[in-house]
């Protein structure tokens, strides 16, 4: 949290060079029947290459909302979504899509693992409507994340701290520019969360940026900066 190599990278990836996503001016508000939610107020944010941010806040703050929109599933009310400073808006449904597969990865507390598939079929399984075979990269990525000896294992086989690891894996298949975790912890004891976040570590040392939302402070450690969301503000931690 303190020290050259935390602030380096944060500078690096917000005012040095083209950061792979960004949130400009982003304001989000819901119109529901109890009158305007607004979820997110003029949020700045940029995620830099080999940066790990975590984003903490209270229950109801705006972190899913942010979360969303930095993957773009959600579109901002006001301001605008960069991916390598180009706008999102205006892309078709079928762009984004695309897009959103080769430049975002997804982890979630609850890994969203296919719990009848193997180790190596869940990884591969963003891939399976591309002509190329990536079971050779699945074995790579498995053997990555010290899952070598597991690759023919199904969920129920596992443990949370490996399948979490799966479920690494199988972000990083289509090569993402960006790591978005939600709570990647959280279902996950100490000594496990350690060692996943080691691996999310490396992960962004080879060139991915990650944004973890998250409830634990264990991730925080982790991370070479903290932003906190408070009613949809956002702040430095
Ligand atoms: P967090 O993830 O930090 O708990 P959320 O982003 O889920 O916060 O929610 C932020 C605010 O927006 C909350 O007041 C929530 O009730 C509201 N909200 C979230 N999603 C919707 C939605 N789809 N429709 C209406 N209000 C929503
Ligand atoms: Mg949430």
């Amino acid at each position: 949290m303190t020290g050259d190599a935390d602030a380096d990278a944060g500078a690096a990836g917000v005012s040095d060079v083209v950061p792979p996503l960004r949130l400009a001016e982003v304001t989000k508000r819901y119109e529901g029947g109890g009158g305007t939610v607004t979820a997110l107020s003029d949020v700045d944010f940029a995620v830099g290459t080999g940066e790990v941010v975590a984003v903490v806040g209270p229950s109801g703050s705006g972190k899913s909302t942010m979360l969303n929109l930095l993957g773009l599933l959600d579109d901002p009310t006001e301001g605008r979504v960069e991916l390598h400073g180009e706008p999102v808006a205006g892309r078709s449904e079928r762009e984004r899509t695309d897009v959103r597969r080769e430049t975002i990865g997804f982890v979630f507390q609850d890994f969203h693992l296919i719990p009848t598939l193997s180790a190596v079929e869940n990884v591969r399984l963003p891939t399976a409507f591309l002509p190329a075979d990536a079971t050779d990269r699945a074995v790579d990525l498995l053997e990555r994340v010290g899952l070598g000896e597991r690759l023919e294992h199904t969920p129920d086989e596992l443990s949370g701290g490996q399948k979490q690891r799966v479920a690494i894996a199988r972000s990083l298949i289509n090569e993402p520019d960006v790591l978005l975790a939600d709570e990647p912890t959280g279902n996950l004891d100490r000594d496990t969360g350690v060692s996943v976040l080691e691996e999310v570590r490396a992960i962004a040392a080879g060139g991915v940026g990650v944004v973890a939302v998250t409830h634990d402070d264990l991730v925080t450690e982790y991370a070479d900066r903290t932003v906190e969301l408070v009613d949809g503000v956002l702040r430095d931690a």
